[in-house]
């Protein structure tokens, strides 16, 4: 095993993250069998660095909530200490594939197109298990949770060939890491919804118990699989409306040009069935081809009917690009704009380790950093802004009005330490994860490197 940032810690045995089938183990958490016990002694955070605020500050938590945040604190209150590091709202993957993660050891390679990984996942997925689906799940789970993520949402593939099996095994993983991670599901076709009464059926089903169980209905879709995109549009919008369901597209997945985009679509069906902010475009790959102007123009459209935007940086520079010499342009859509007009949008994983994406754990920080680096963000401002995209902005993506999450009053008291003094600093240097708060109850502990001089 190489390069684990994590120790076992004594009497707990560590998760192997090695994938399912094979390969290199790359991670490695320390964690116990059953969940923490909690701990209601924590009750202040002290010495925090706080974005937005000078100096370091003493964070009080309360029933599962932050109570204030700076302020003379008594002293004698038991807590845990920052340490003058960072402290900022758990993390949030606003587009995550639990179902396909850790496949990479199945994959042949032979391509590397997004219909290649379309055509290597499809032929799999006959023989995805429950358990299979649930262990792999769990793996990826783990890894976000280690890595300050407290809040997901998954996309599920539901057709003829993977059934229910995706679904369930995902059902199980997310109620296995409920103590340290809230995931929510959003239920799609990625091989076709038009042509396939048998998939129309099971996302049916899936929504309405989804629905009946209390859950948070998602409904999805990739309409660049279809044989008629637009027609997959008009379906899901008819399944949001019968199921009283939010709406996650991959959108506009095309390497090289803007021919065929359907943003125009989205935002006219979004407005159509009155479901301004409720609605989230990922991807959006081919409007990083479009001039600043008319990307531009794309953006503030979204903006202003309230469709959130996720990049998805590991799997777009993957998969495009691919149908060039030199100077292969590489397809990641640039935010500035969205968050220049305070719009919710986000930065966010999409896939570990499968035909889509060959790389990842789970890490946002590392997200982050890929989307400041290939976008040119460099001042601290715009750095301290690509955190927020894998934040309190992607929070918005999925539902969470602004200014409700993050390091606020009133907020979850789900909290990441960083190693860093300050945003920018912690999207730029991968600063690793301190420690993580649930609920006021800390799910992680993380480690740095002892090192050994000789002299
Ligand atoms: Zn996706």
């Amino acid at each position: 095993m190489m390069g684990s940032p994590y120790r076992a810690s004594a009497g707990c045995p560590p998760v192997d993250l090695r994938d399912p089938g094979g390969g290199d183990s790359v991670h490695r958490v320390s964690t116990c069998a059953a969940p923490a016990t909690p701990d209601p002694a924590v009750t202040v955070v002290r010495r925090a660095r706080v974005p937005g605020r000078d100096g370091a500050v003493d964070i009080v938590l309360a029933g599962g909530r932050i109570r204030s945040v700076g302020g003379v604190v008594p002293d004698g209150l038991p807590g845990i200490d920052a340490g003058d590091r960072l402290v900022v709202g758990g993390l949030v993957d606003a587009h995550l594939h639990l179902d396909k993660a850790l496949t990479a050891d199945r994959c042949s390679w032979s391509g590397g197109t997004v219909e290649d990984a379309m055509a290597e996942t499809a032929a799999m997925k006959a023989d995805f298990t429950v358990d299979d689906v649930a262990t792999r799940a769990g793996a990826v789970l783990a890894s976000c949770v280690a890595h300050g993520t407290t809040r997901i949402r998954t996309h599920v593939e539901l057709d003829p060939t993977v059934g229910r099996r995706g679904l369930e095994g995902v059902l199980r993983a997310a109620a296995d890491w409920a103590w340290a991670v809230d995931v929510e599901i959003c239920v799609f076709a990625q091989d076709g919804l038009t042509g396939s009464p048998d998939t129309a059926r099971l996302l049916d089903e899936a929504l309405g118990e989804a629905r009946a169980a209390g859950r948070r209905t998602v409904v999805g879709g990739a309409p660049y699989a279809d044989d008629d995109p637009a027609g997959q549009l008009d379906r899901v919008f008819g399944l949001a409306a019968d199921h009283d369901a939010d709406v996650d597209l991959h959108l506009d997945l095309f390497d090289g040009t803007a021919e065929g985009a359907l943003i125009g679509t989205l935002c006219a069906l979004t407005e159509r069935a009155g479901l301004g902010g409720r609605v989230t475009a990922g991807h959006g790959t081919a409007w990083s081809f479009l001039e600043p102007d008319r990307r531009a123009a794309v953006l503030d459209r979204c903006a202003g009917t309230g469709v959130g935007v996720v990049a998805l940086p590991s799997t777009d520079l993957f998969l495009t690009g691919r149908r060039t010499g030199a100077g292969a342009p590489r397809g990641v859509v640039v935010l500035d704009r969205l968050v220049e007009r305070d719009a919710a949008a986000a930065v966010a994983t999409n896939n570990v380790r499968n035909a889509f994406t060959p790389y990842g754990a789970g890490s946002l920080v590392r997200m982050a950093n890929l989307y400041a680096n290939l976008t040119h963000q460099a001042s601290p401002e715009q750095l301290a802004a690509c955190l927020d995209l894998v934040g309190p902005r992607a929070a918005r993506v999925l539902g969470a009005p602004a200014r409700t999450t993050g390091v606020v009053a009133g907020a979850p008291a789900d909290l990441v330490c960083l190693d860093a003094p300050d945003p920018g600093t912690a999207v730029a240097s991968l600063a690793p994860v301190r420690w993580v708060l649930k609920g006021g109850v800390r799910t992680v502990t993380g480690g740095s490197a002892q090192l050994h001089p000789t002299v």
